[in-house]
């Protein structure tokens, strides 16, 4: 890693402002893709230099599946995106630590609901942490957040947009007329869906706001209505409430849940507040198995875990960036080969790039004169200011590369511009969260095997200074026989 790389790396660890970067001010403008309008946007900030980003966390009951890690890594790319071109995030993501998937579950495994929700946190948070997503600056656990959820359905009813029922506190969606607008869905269709247990509903649309208790098992809290436990939407709107007030940025999450659940929030931000607005209602695409969306419910899904297991991180993440987000992309192990061997072309240039420069530590950065680096960085921040386009960035990368590695060897390119390519790739890594200055990361797998083979060898060593050829011939012929062969 250079110096200059550290620096920035300490800068995005540690919140420091990163002053807005001059291809910003050449008028590349930042466009985000608002499901909400169905279009491409200019990217407007409610108050200055400033971005409020909220996505939807996990419910912790399983462990997370590389569909969730896709989402999560792309969001990751966002923040880091937004941050490097000046911008001061805040991005908060929730984390649902009660719901009905967890107390079913607990029931199966006979433990607490709390105590599911506790190991399934923690493997989440460590799961972000293999992928590299960094990103986030406050996880905000619901159950932290009852009595902004109570006081929020207090003032919901107060305004006449909630009704009590024998099990529960509903929102009443024929009184909010947008009902629908988001995910363009006809809630009319929906008249004859119906959750069995909410038998009392007036409308099958209504959702609910607060459960009141339905067994001695599951959790409760006090509240107006008696003993119970919020729904699912409310918990977003009083977490956002909470920290952003009734107007932010961006709302991120997977398209799967544009309705009902980014649907009904709207319905709850209007309802406390008819000035209320999220401007930016961004959606991922779906991770697909075989044409099927990768789902806890269709078990079909590959846990983050074990593909890391198999590959590495930074593999994964440039899979992941290879595609556009909104776009559906099929799940396959072959792809993310490719993409590994398309990622040791970078670091293998970059490599070179290194051998090159002689300086000991980077020069202030001189004007690029270099037309290949000129034409990469900016096709490559081109890509990203249009609803970040990660595949137009990475094609920019290979297009330098192709275009320069034979310059790069004949010694063609100016000095100046070879340290200016190692920034680019040093901003390109802090981007995409993908070090390409760096080796590959090793698969554990590998890592301990190698170290095993070392030790192995070491005691072989011992064995034939002590003269004890016969065990130290054994062992190799045993290692021989599991296919492992080494040479004396
Ligand atoms: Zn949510
Ligand atoms: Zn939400």
């Amino acid at each position: 890693m250079t110096e200059w790389l550290r620096c920035m790396a300490a800068n995005h660890e540690t919140g420091v402002q990163i002053p807005i970067l001059p291809f910003i001010k050449r008028g590349f403008l930042m466009k985000i893709y608002s499901t909400m309008s169905r279009k491409k946007e200019e990217l407007k900030v409610i108050s200055q230099n400033k971005v409020k980003l909220f996505v939807c966390g996990p419910t912790v009951y399983h462990d997370a599946h590389i569909g969730h890690g896709r989402t999560y890594i792309f969001f990751d790319v966002i923040k880091r995106y937004l941050k490097f071109i000046g911008y001061s995030v805040f991005y908060i993501q929730n984390i649902t630590d009660i719901d009905d998937k967890i107390i079913k579950k607990a029931e199966l495994s006979k433990s607490e609901p709390n105590d599911i929700a506790k190991i399934f946190e923690k493997r989440y948070l460590e799961d972000m942490y293999l992928l590299n997503v960094t990103s986030v600056n406050k996880y905000a656990r619901t159950t932290d957040y009852i009595d902004e959820i109570i006081n929020q359905i207090e003032r919901i009813m107060a305004r006449g947009f909630a009704y009590e029922t024998s099990d529960g506190i509903y929102f009443d969606v024929k009184k909010f007329k947008d009902y629908g607008k988001l995910s363009n869905v006809d809630i009319k269709e929906l008249e004859n869906h119906r959750e069995i247990e909410e038998v009392n509903k007036k409308n099958p649309q209504d959702f609910v706001l607060w459960k009141k208790r339905r067994s001695s098992s599951e959790p409760v809290w006090d509240s107006p209505w008696g003993k119970g436990r919020p729904g699912w939407h409310i918990e977003d709107t009083a977490i956002t409430e909470y920290y952003f007030g009734n107007q932010y940025d961006i709302h991120g999450g997977g398209l799967d849940l544009m309705f009902p659940h980014h649907e009904a929030e709207i319905a709850q931000l209007k309802a406390i507040n008819d000035k209320a607005i999220v401007n930016y209602w961004m959606h991922t695409g779906f991770l697909n198995v075989s044409g099927f969306k990768m789902s806890k419910s269709l078990n079909n899904f590959v846990t983050i875990r074990d593909l890391l297991k198999e590959v590495s991180t930074q593999s994964f993440r440039f899979f992941v960036i290879s595609s556009h987000y909104r776009s559906h992309v099929e799940f396959s192990k072959e792809d993310i080969v490719k993409c590994e061997k398309a990622l040791r072309r970078i670091k293998n240039f970059t490599k070179i790039l290194n051998e090159r420069n002689i300086y000991e530590n980077i020069k202030p950065k001189e004007d690029i004169v270099y037309e290949p680096l000129k034409k990469c960085r900016e096709e490559f921040f081109k890509g990203m200011n249009d609803d970040f386009n990660t595949p137009v960035a990475l094609s920019a990368i290979f297009s330098f590369i192709n275009d320069s590695k034979k310059d790069l060897i004949d010694d063609k390119i100016p000095m100046s511009d070879i340290i200016n390519a190692l920034i680019f790739f040093d901003e390109a890594s802090i981007i995409l969260g993908i070090d390409f200055n760096s080796e590959l990361d090793i698969y554990k797998k590998d890592s301990c095997s190698e170290d095993l083979l070392n030790l192995i060898n070491d005691v072989r060593k011992k064995l034939r200074e002590d003269k004890n050829y016969e065990l130290s011939d054994e062992i190799r012929d045993k290692l021989h026989d599991l296919g492992i062969d080494i040479n004396d």
